[in-house]
């Protein structure tokens, strides 16, 4: 049985100590597949690659809906408003 201490991360190869993997509880040991290092620089990525397809998304759906982008700007005042307001 390998060391319930330590884990090896696919991606760097390097043996962690289970601290540096973060918890998932879907997985079977209750721990992220990738350390956090690799987890951090996988989202990274998929970020940056998804961030144009996500904002052309948005315009898009922006544009098929106008009236709820206005619902959402108007709530978003109100809100901003009511903060201001207790604030102040
Ligand atoms: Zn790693």
């Amino acid at each position: 049985m390998a060391d319930p201490t330590q884990k090896t991360c696919p991606r760097c190869k390097a043996s962690k100590p289970v601290s540096e993997f973060g918890k998932l509880k879907t997985r079977a040991d209750g721990l992220s597949h990738y350390c956090k290092a690799c987890s951090r620089a996988i989202f990274k990525a998929w970020y940056l690659r998804h961030r144009e397809e996500r904002l052309k998304k948005i315009a898009e759906w922006k544009a098929a809906n106008p009236e709820k982008v206005r619902e959402q700007q108007k709530k978003y005042h109100q809100k901003y408003y009511q903060r201001a307001k207790e604030t102040a």
